[in-house]
């Protein structure tokens, strides 16, 4: 299936909306086994759209486009495409319904410009928006209008992200599975692993992997901050004996570097880890600033678990709060593995948390020292066993080094619950 992608908004050619809908629907998409071959924004111009769709349609089985379904004077997609393919619009009475309900439970009076979005061009599929006014709409466009070959599929898919992602879910895949399906079976897998670099993962498993990739399996790598996710592909009836053994073959390689599956994050793994065994963590933050709080907090559920967390950046408050003792900021410093030891142990006695994390380090740019250079980090985990401390070295800016520190903060913890 051949599939092009078309996202509009003048907003996102001035800069001012980062085009996630790209990164999104292509993502989706090909967990689905249906791969992006083009995709171009443009600008809410009634002229460019309608060029970009017959281009698109012009070669492709599947053009799906975002934004300009909304009832401002600027929401020209519904209008001009159906212009484009030659058909009329008609009121849908059920969707004005709809739009009429939408405006009744706010309390909010319907103004008369909302009413457009109710339009349908003929033999549209329409896809009800459940957090929104406007229609999704699916149209068959017969073979011979803009290819030679078959008939194509145009959907067209709202700006806003949640009315978008929702819909796409729910009402586009069930539709493309029935309308598009694929020629063969398609199987994908993500696993999520921490704690190895990309070459050295690379390394590791693509010997291993040879002969699954000789079959059929496609095998790709992502690396973001912290983390390398390994993405396992394939096509054909075998695919999932396929990926399923590939898996087996990693997880023995990687018992301990794979934290998940999927898009699941670390901060779920932990906080699924503690609730599963009914233990707290609490965190003594120095140079992390609070995200390795932040990043648990995201977590749904996670009152169960995280009892809370010191900010504590200057020495005074390492020693009042975290009874960090003056000989050892004195003898080590406040960025040594004495301190980072003395910090966990300290939270985790203030109020009997099962685990206590702490971290701190020379973030930079300045501040390093010959023995102790920026992107030092000593991270401390304490619990019933005692206290271990790892020395880390992230010379990064300032954010990525938050990042990648609690990201390995948070793996100690998770492999610490898992040694337990
Ligand atoms: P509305 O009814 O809200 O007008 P619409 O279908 O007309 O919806 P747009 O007007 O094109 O959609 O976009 C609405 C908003 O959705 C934009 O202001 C922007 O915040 C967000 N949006 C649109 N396109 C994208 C995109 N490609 N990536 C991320 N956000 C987007
Ligand atoms: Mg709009």
């Amino acid at each position: 299936v051949n599939i092009e992608l078309i996202n509009t908004g003048s907003e996102l050619m001035l800069g001012r909306v980062l085009n996630t809908h790209q990164q999104w629907l292509c993502r989706q998409l090909a967990d689905h086994g249906y791969v992006v071959s083009r995709q171009v924004a443009i600008s809410d111009s009634a002229g460019d759209i309608q060029a970009a769709v017959r281009e698109a349609l012009g070669r492709a089985d599947l053009v799906i486009t975002t934004g300009g379904l909304g009832p401002t004077s600027d929401d020209l997609t519904r209008d001009r495409v159906a212009a484009l393919l030659g058909r009329s619009l008609h009121t849908d009475a059920d969707t004005l319904v709809r739009l009429e309900e939408f405006y009744r439970q706010r309390k909010r009076r319907m103004p008369d410009r909302v009413r457009v979005q109710a339009q349908v061009p003929t033999g549209a599929i329409i896809l009800p928006n459940q957090h929104g006014t406007a229609p999704g709409l699916a149209l068959e466009v017969e073979a011979g209008r803009f290819r030679s070959g078959g008939r194509s599929w145009l959907i067209l898919l709202p700006g806003p992200p949640r009315e978008l992602h929702p819909m796409f879910s729910n009402q586009v895949v069930p539709l493309l599975r029935e309308r598009l399906p694929l020629d063969q079976p398609y199987a994908c897998l993500n696993l999520r692993t921490t704690g190895i670099p990309e070459s050295r993962l690379e390394e590791a498993i693509s010997g291993p992997l040879e002969r699954f990739v000789a079959q059929g399996l496609d095998l790709g790598y992502c690396a973001r901050v912290g983390e390398v996710d390994v993405r396992l592909a394939a096509h054909g009836t075998s695919a999932g004996a396929l990926i399923a053994e590939a898996e087996a073959v990693l997880r023995r390689l990687l018992p301990e570097a794979i934290y998940g599956t999927g898009d699941v994050r670390l901060e779920d793994v932990v906080v699924r880890q503690l609730t599963e065994q009914k233990q707290t963590v609490i965190v003594a933050e120095s140079c992390t600033g609070g995200l390795i709080a932040h990043r648990l907090t995201n977590v749904p559920g996670a009152s169960a678990v995280f009892l809370g967390g010191f900010v504590t950046y200057a020495n005074a408050l390492k020693q009042s709060l975290l009874g960090v003792r003056d000989e050892t900021l004195a003898a080590h410093g406040a960025v040594s593995e004495e301190t980072a030891r003395e910090m966990a142990t300290g939270a985790r006695a203030s109020c009997g948390a099962d685990y206590a994390v702490s971290v701190t380090g020379i973030a930079g740019p300045s501040g390093g020292t010959e023995s102790k250079p920026v992107g030092t980090v000593f991270l401390g985990l304490a619990s019933v066993r005692g206290v271990e401390v790892t020395k880390c070295f992230n010379p990064f800016d300032r954010e990525t080094f938050k990042q990648v520190t609690s990201q390995q903060a948070l793996d100690a913890l998770r492999r610490a619950i898992l040694a337990g």
